[in-house]
């Protein structure tokens, strides 16, 4: 009789997006000077594709 461990996954929570899936950047402006504006726009998170959690296994 195996008694089985009972592995719980800990979610992990992509550190980019702190698990929202998404990211506010800054609207920038212009080619040349990149001038930041006060807008903000959310933006899908690429470190984690919107799923708001960091792959622990594969990197
Ligand atoms: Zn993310």
């Amino acid at each position: 009789m195996a008694t089985r461990k009972n592995a719980k996954p800990v979610p992990v929570l992509c550190p980019d997006c702190e698990g929202k899936g998404e990211t506010s950047e800054t609207v920038r402006v212009g080619a040349r000077k990149g001038r930041a504006t006060d807008d903000r726009q959310a933006a899908l998170c690429l470190a984690c594709l919107g799923t708001g959690e960091a792959s622990a296994d594969g990197a």
